[in-house]
């Protein structure tokens, strides 16, 4: 700790999980200023309670993706095992730096491995899910005052082989520790202030919101939003974790993490308590997201008969492939039918091999595919309760000439899939139609 601050176990602490990702934590300058803002943290605050804090840190920006190209550079069909342990190499690379900056500040701090804590998870090699997390030690020496720092995105398996939790799971692997230790708040420090209307980077109008629903960040999260990865979401939901999302890009003077500066992710009891005392607008819509990963699969002439749709996605299915949307089109002459689903990028190429295999036994004439989509969605739950949610979308997209291919939707969210190089023009479209632009 700073000279300045109280010596042993600080009275009545405040337990927080702090998580930077990484575009904060990109090169050792930002490592400082992260090491400062921790610092902060753990010091007493205005009321004079002071913080145990683990700290869980992303690899620097750009760095995962360098460690994926190695291997598929090594290896085009590399073994996921092995995978894992190459691109889990960029957490430990920035705990190793944020423990030694801390240390250069005066505080005591130490990092613990996915395997020394250990997170363990289920198998499952790049897409790994925790099971649990043993932080006794851990938290004995956050108690004594250690500052934590974790790894985030890597875990281990039962085999004791490296695990990661899929693309942006180090948001997991925050609220994860959260839970292990009883954090009192988990804090997400991102290279924006909060959750917003919509992406702040597409939208100069989006407005930040003081507070989101879990039920609706989930959906945000899961068709787009990535401010936060969606398993996160869903993990604190389970387990009543406190988070709140803010930036690590702030002077000196900045209002205290304490003080709630950010974007709070907050139960419907909560929510309604905000709305009572005036502190949140009740929407009909919350946010818009847009999701340029997936793509389009059109499978012509069909044989209209039972049974030929279970055939289609019964294989992608089998190969873990998730289909999105789904459509089947208006029956031609002679008993047959199109069919269109989205799939993941990732999973085109796999997913077009396995149906081009099976051409004869399922029946269709040709396969078609596309990855020039995206998909563009409304999420509120003010849905539940109010028509003409849907029916906005397509007349606001309509008037601009904006084509939509395929709709789905969900008791909170609508769905249109539409041209890729139409994205910021919709969103920005639908955010205006729906009144979220900010007025100054
Ligand atoms: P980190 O590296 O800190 O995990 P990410 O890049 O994963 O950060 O997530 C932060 C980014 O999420 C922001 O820079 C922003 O462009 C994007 N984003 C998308 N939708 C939203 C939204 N509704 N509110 C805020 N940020 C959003
Ligand atoms: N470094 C990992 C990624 O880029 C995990 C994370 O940052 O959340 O996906
Ligand atoms: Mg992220």
């Amino acid at each position: 700790m700073a000279e300045d601050a109280p010596i042993g176990p600080p009275k009545d602490a405040q337990r927080i999980v702090m998580k930077f990702g990484g575009t904060s934590m990109a090169g050792t300058e930002r490592i400082r200023r992260v090491a400062n803002i921790v610092h902060a943290q753990a010091a007493p605050n205005a009321d004079g309670v002071a913080s145990e804090v683990a700290v869980v840190v992303s690899a620097m920006a750009g760095e995962t993706d360098r460690l994926v190209n190695f291997c598929r550079e090594a290896n085009a069909l590399y073994d996921p095992a092995e995978y894992d342990v190459v691109v889990a190499s960029g957490e430990q690379v920035t705990s190793g730096l944020l423990a030694m900056t801390l240390q250069s500040l005066g505080c005591k701090a130490r990092s613990w491995l996915g395997w020394q804590l250990p997170v363990k998870t289920i198998e499952a090699h790049s897409k790994a899910r925790i099971e649990t997390i043993d932080a006794p030690d851990m938290v004995a020496s956050m108690e004594s005052g250690e500052i934590a720092v974790v790894p985030g995105f890597q875990g281990v398996s039962e085999d004791v082989r490296i695990t990661t939790l899929g693309r942006g799971g180090s948001d997991t692997s925050a609220v994860a520790v959260a839970a292990a230790v009883k954090a009192d708040r988990c804090d997400i420090y991102t290279d924006v202030d909060g959750v917003y209307t919509t992406d702040p980077r597409i939208v100069a109008k989006a407005r930040k919101l003081k507070a989101v629903t879990y039920e609706e960040m989930l959906e945000l999260a899961s068709v787009g939003a990535k401010v936060l990865q969606t398993r996160s979401v869903g993990l604190a939901m389970k387990e009543g974790v406190r988070i709140q999302v803010l930036s690590s890009f702030v002077g000196d003077d900045a209002v205290s993490a304490d003080e709630l500066p950010g974007t709070l992710i907050v139960s419907d009891e909560e929510m309604d308590e905000l709305v009572e005392r005036g502190d949140m607008e009740r929407q009909l819509v919350t946010g818009i997201a847009h999701d340029k990963n997936e793509a389009k699969i059109i499978l012509t002439r069909v044989p209209d008969k039972p049974g030929a749709v279970a055939d289609i996605f019964t294989p992608l299915a089998e190969a873990s492939i998730n289909v999105d949307m789904i459509i089947q089109n208006v029956g031609r002459d002679k008993g047959e039918t199109d069919v269109t689903f989205t799939v993941p990028q990732a999973d085109l190429a796999r997913a077009q091999a396995l149906l081009e295999d099976r051409m004869e036994a399922i029946g269709f004439n040709r396969i078609i595919t596309d990855s020039h989509i995206a998909k563009i969605s409304v999420v509120g739950v003010g849905m539940k309760s109010h028509a003409g949610v849907a029916s906005t979308m397509f007349r606001a997209l309509s008037d601009r000439g904006i084509n939509i291919q395929a709709i789905s939707t969900s008791e909170i969210k609508v769905s249109v899939l539409i041209d890729e190089d139409e994205t910021e023009l919709a969103v920005r479209i639908l955010h205006t139609a729906y009144g979220l632009d900010a007025t100054d």
